[in-house]
């Protein structure tokens, strides 16, 4: 346990929560799949960032997870790595419809950004990614998510406009991430944030990420996260 704390120290990591994975040190540690190193090789990732090194174990757990890094922390990788395996995980795939992973992000740019990403480790498993934000037209979305995909990245207004015309169900949804969840709120998402939560089941994995945690997100993140397991790397503002 000692080398755990002094490793963590070392990568500057700081955990709160009951019963904390241990982090790990390089991908293999993760159990990935074969296929999934190989795309992790092939995006020149060699070894995992401080916040890929705790959250990687805590939501191949299972766990809840609210993590606080930096930009450019690689935080991405965190949450849609993990995805892929959960996605892998579940039994008869084919027989409801919908995403299984959702990921809401402030804006049109950030979503693309995690579009492009989720794609790249999704495509070697079959896995669809679906993008759901301006810049398409809603009936063009509408077409591509009935369709049917496992991935939704959305921006939380588009996200809900397809949800009222019944383009996807979230049935199936069962990995909610929430990125960027500090813009998210100073772009007044909140009441939109409040509403998708509230449409996925219960039952759901939900992580939240973000580069700063105010007071207001924490509390949102508390309503909404069960036994969260929270990581910060390095210095945070608040
Ligand atoms: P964040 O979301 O924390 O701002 P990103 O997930 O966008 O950070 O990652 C920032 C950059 O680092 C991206 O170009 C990404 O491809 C790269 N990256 C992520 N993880 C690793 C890794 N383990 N090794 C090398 N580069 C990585
Ligand atoms: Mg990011």
């Amino acid at each position: 346990e000692l080398d755990v704390t002094e490793y963590q120290k070392s990568l500057a990591i700081r955990v709160s929560g009951f019963d904390v994975p241990r982090p790990i040190k390089i991908f293999e540690d993760s159990g990935f799949s074969l296929q999934l190193m190989s795309a992790i090789t092939k995006q020149g990732y060699e070894k995992p960032t401080p916040i890929q090194c705790q959250a990687l174990p805590i939501v191949l757990s299972g766990r809840d997870i609210i993590g606080i890094a930096k930009t450019g922390s690689g935080k991405t990788a965190a949450f849609v790595l993990p995805m892929i395996v959960h996605i892998m995980d579940q039994p008869e795939l084919e027989k409801e419809e919908g995403p299984i992973g959702v990921i809401c992000a402030p804006t049109r740019e950030l979503a693309h950004q995690i579009y492009l990403e989720s794609k790249k480790f999704a495509k070697s498993h079959g896995i669809r990614v679906c993008a759901v934000y301006g810049g398409m037209s809603k009936l063009d979305q509408f077409k591509e998510l009935k369709a049917g995909c496992e991935i939704v990245v959305a921006t939380p207004g588009r996200l809900i406009d397809m949800l009222k015309i019944k383009a996807l169900t979230m049935l199936r949804a069962t990995y909610l991430v929430l990125d960027e969840a500090d813009r998210m709120f100073d772009l007044g998402f909140e009441p939109q944030i409040r509403s998708v939560v509230g449409q996925v089941r219960p039952d759901r994995q939900t992580l939240l990420f973000s580069a700063t945690m105010p007071r207001k997100i924490e509390k949102l993140a508390r309503e909404i996260l069960t036994d969260p397991v929270r990581v910060t790397v390095g210095e945070v503002g608040m």
